[in-house]
């Protein structure tokens, strides 16, 4: 399959060579062509699997052919449930529609509404917003939607994850009927279903099995810690790996915040981001994580969805995700377009339901690779199977259940990895 052969113009082959796309992602072949027919699309792929092109090139094709947007109108709409993700698509539109006139502007909160307002008096063909500075923009009368014709919802779970149904239902009785809508989502849940069902008119459903690729190509480490040593462990990791570019998750933002000062105090150039920080912040932070100023970048799962730094060599999860879906969109950050990446979890103890959830839902299990000098101390609860096979826990030194011990039974795979750390 070719870009050649899903019907996009000239100068949309001229901008996917440039970028050194050489072929269509498996959604990108399936959408294309059927965006171009103007059908409505629920499309279902995961994390890092080029979403954004999917609806972005076939959606300014077919604006291109229309009329350019009068005063305060807009052509199409992108909402996203981040900011960041907003900025992002944003750049990908512009960028994809370099070589055709087209027009295009982010909105979102935490900035200025002034000059959003100021811009858009000139109309725009694609808007991409966050809902509530969408809703605001709206309410002072600084846009039109009487010409939509096309709605692109994306990362629609995020959406639904972060409270924004209620937003998304009002925008959408703002909306002319008859229009075209896009539906992006990594997970197909019933309330996803659900909001297609309300949204879409006659969709084309495409799902895009997730076959674990971006899994596979993602090398995925374990280290059983104890939790209070966690950044310890990280700072050694970071300074025996020379790691220079690391995306750390947080659960939490406070804890985020901690481990920030803590690295700076080891001498690592680290910053973080989430949800209070203000756009401004962000959006530098990102810059200098991007431009090498920043080794290691502590973000919480919402604010670092969507954040699309090429290649990143290395992620950690300094905490597991509660939810076990987060952990794939985590590890999606690094190892993404043929690249092999790292992901090294730092698990301790009170974490056994999540790892159990995130093995359930990948489909293979761990082996804890202890870290010479780090071995948690708790005793790391052995499983029914382990307390057979280790007899009398008394007699056996700190059985294991994910760690260290040289009678863990084998559960194939990446033995090989225990008591290595990792490049
Ligand atoms: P998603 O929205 O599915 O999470 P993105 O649209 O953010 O994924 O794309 C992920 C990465 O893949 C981006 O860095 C993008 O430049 C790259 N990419 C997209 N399409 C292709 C392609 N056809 N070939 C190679 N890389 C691509
Ligand atoms: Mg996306």
């Amino acid at each position: 399959m070719a870009f050649g052969s899903l019907g996009l113009c000239d100068e949309l082959l001229k901008t996917v060579a440039e970028q050194g796309y050489t072929k269509p992602s498996p959604i990108q072949a399936e959408a294309i062509p059927v965006v171009l027919s103007q059908r409505d699309v629920m499309a279902v792929a995961q994390t890092g699997t080029g979403k954004t092109a999917g609806f972005t090139l076939p959606m300014v094709q077919l604006l291109s052919g229309g009329s350019s947007p009068q005063a305060l109108h807009v052509h199409a709409l992108v909402i996203t449930p981040t900011r960041e993700l907003a900025a992002q698509v944003a750049d990908s539109v512009q960028n994809y529609s370099r070589h055709m006139n087209i027009r295009s502007m982010a909105v979102f909160g935490g900035v200025r509404i002034e000059p959003q307002i100021a811009q858009l008096k000139a109309g725009v063909d694609v808007l991409i917003a966050t809902p509530g500075r969408l809703i605001d923009l709206y309410n002072q009368q600084a846009i039109n939607f009487d010409q939509l014709e096309i709605l692109v919802l994306d990362e629609a779970d995020r959406m639904l994850d972060l409270g924004f149904i209620d937003d998304i239902l009002c925008i959408q009785k703002l909306l002319p009927n008859k229009r075209q809508t896009l539906m992006f989502s990594a997970t197909f849940s019933t309330e996803i279903k659900s909001l297609a069902n309300g949204m879409l008119n006659n969709p084309r459903l495409i799902e895009i099995p997730a076959t674990n690729s971006t899994v596979d190509s993602v090398k995925q480490i374990i280290h059983p810690v104890d939790k209070t040593r966690k950044s310890e462990v990280l700072i050694h990791l970071i300074k025996k790996n020379k790691w220079h570019q690391v995306l750390v998750f947080s659960r939490t933002k406070k804890g985020a915040d901690s481990l920030v000062l803590q690295l700076k105090d080891a001498g690592i150039s680290a910053d973080s981001i989430h949800a209070n920080r203000t756009q401004h912040a962000r959006t530098r932070t990102l810059e200098g994580f991007r431009n090498g100023n920043i080794a290691v970048l502590v973000a919480t799962d919402i604010a670092a969805r969507g954040i699309d730094v090429n290649q990143l060599p290395c992620v950690v999860n300094f905490d597991l995700p509660y939810l076990a879906e987060d952990y794939v969109h985590r590890i999606g950050r690094t190892g993404r377009a043929g690249t092999s990446g790292l992901a090294v979890s730092l698990f301790s103890e009170d974490e056994s339901k999540q790892l159990q959830s995130i093995e359930r839902l990948i489909g293979r299990q761990f082996e804890g690779d202890i870290i010479p000098g780090f071995a948690p101390s708790e005793r790391i609860k052995a499983d029914s199977t382990d307390d057979e096979e280790y007899g009398n826990f008394e007699a056996d030194p700190k059985p294991q259940r994910r760690g260290q011990s040289q009678k863990r039974r084998s559960r194939g795979g990446n033995s090989s990895n225990r008591n290595r750390t990792p490049r």
